[in-house]
């Protein structure tokens, strides 16, 4: 029987493990199938305190899990498949593995969401993919497309002008969730060309099992075209990781824990952190602040003997 459980090793359940760590409580990061959360899919953070040159996106989650270490922190691969949240303790099974626990801090992050195209799954892997940092490398000097009007299309469609040829950004709009200064980096960028109230209908080709090119429409004039296509990469947002939750935690309709104040759920003693239940800020150091939120209400939980 464990104190606390910590689900996800990002930013949040990072923090959540050197608090309740140091609180001598001996949590277990349960890490999740994105060891590192999405830090561990960065370049260069520019924003996380402390780093006033930046620090490499992983190094800092790195750094975080051996700071939590220090203070006892257990981490095990793993995910969770299924929970008993019906009563204390709770009841989670990690791949199979039965574990239980007083407090939980649900800090499992949200996941890359994809377009639901019927030949996107089949090309993950084979010019499709979700992450610049860990695929960009392999489009050296080839055409590639990212699509979203986010923080990450623009980043990564930065990123991605390092390798490629040239960079095309398909937006499904004309105005921009990106913030200003992302936004005007990506136009600087000679190498970035942007596709405007454009959405992507098909992706080629499933029987060369590789990606060769994108069937494009234009959504004010319908006007349809094809375009070659090395390199496809997603960068339309995220999905919470809470299916095993469903029914028994209160979730909003796309599927994040709704807070009941403070890092607290509809559950005494379920506690959340991070982009599980923040779907505004969604930042590293929001991220870290919600796990240190969540680690206090479980410590003190723990320690009023409730
Ligand atoms: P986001 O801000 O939610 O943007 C998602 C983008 O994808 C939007 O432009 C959206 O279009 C588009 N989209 C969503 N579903 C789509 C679909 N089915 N088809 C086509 N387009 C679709 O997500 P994000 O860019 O991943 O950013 C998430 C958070 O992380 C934000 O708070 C952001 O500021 C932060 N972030 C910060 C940094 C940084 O500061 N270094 C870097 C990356 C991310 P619509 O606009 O039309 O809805």
């Amino acid at each position: 029987m464990r104190n606390v459980i910590i689900l996800g090793s990002g930013c949040a359940g990072n923090t959540a493990a050197i608090y309740t760590g140091r609180a001598g409580l001996n949590p277990l990061v349960v890490i999740g199938h994105e060891p590192g959360g999405q830090l561990s899919l960065t370049t260069e953070v520019e924003n996380f305190p402390g780093f006033p040159e930046g620090i490499n996106g992983p190094d800092l989650v790195a750094n975080m899990q051996k700071q939590a270490e220090r203070f006892g922190a257990e981490y095990v691969f793993g995910t969770v498949t299924e929970a008993d949240l019906s009563k204390r303790p709770f009841r989670l099974n990690i791949d199979g593995e039965w574990q239980e626990c007083q407090t939980l801090i649900i800090a499992s992050g949200a996941s890359a969401r994809w377009l639901g195209l019927p030949n996107e799954q089949k090309l993950i892997g084979h010019g499709v993919s979700s992450c610049a940092t860990c695929d960009g490398a392999f489009y050296r000097d080839r055409k590639i497309m990212v699509i979203g009007g986010g923080d990450t299309a623009m980043e990564e469609a930065n990123f991605l002008t390092r390798f490629g040829r040239e960079v095309t950004l398909v937006h499904r709009r004309d105005e921009f969730r990106a913030s200003k200064i992302m936004l005007e980096r990506a136009r600087a960028n000679p190498k970035i060309q942007f596709l405007l109230n454009t959405v992507v209908e098909d992706i080629y080709d499933v029987t060369q099992k590789t990606v060769t090119g994108v069937k494009l429409r234009d959504v004010k004039t319908n006007r349809v075209w094809d375009q070659e296509v090395d390199g496809f990469f997603l960068a339309i947002g995220h999905v919470p990781n809470t299916k095993p939750f469903v029914g028994q935690i209160d979730l909003d309709p796309d599927g994040y824990i709704v807070s009941k104040g403070g890092a607290r759920t509809n559950i005494h003693g379920v506690f959340h952190a991070g982009d599980v239940q923040d779907r505004t800020y969604r930042q590293a150091i929001t991220a870290a602040g919600a796990g240190c939120m969540a680690a206090i209400e479980a410590e003190r939980l723990l320690g009023e003997g409730h």
